[in-house]
């Protein structure tokens, strides 16, 4: 059996920006899981609306259309900025 280890991090950190996850509608969020379990580099088929970097379906669905590092800066603004003082 395969362990979500990588899921439940993913997760924990995709539900811990409530703003957006609150956007993705009820049936969205079923059809959403199906790229949810896919990985942050399978099916590069997607482009970064920020910086055009190719991303994965699995970034275009859970990470507002944008790459990791985009998807941080325009969520997580304060962990960023907690990594650069430090
Ligand atoms: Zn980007």
């Amino acid at each position: 059996m395969k362990k979500p280890r990588d899921i439940g991090k993913e997760g924990a950190t995709f539900w811990a920006g409530g703003a957006f996850a609150e956007k993705v509608s009820h049936e969205d969020l079923e059809e959403k899981m199906k790229t949810f379990h896919k990985k942050h580099d399978e099916d590069m088929n997607f482009n970064c609306k920020n910086c055009d970097k190719p991303i994965s379906v699995h970034n275009k669905d859970w990470h507002a259309g944008m790459c990791d590092k985009c998807f941080n800066k325009e969520f997580f603004p304060n962990n960023q900025k907690q990594k650069v003082q430090r």
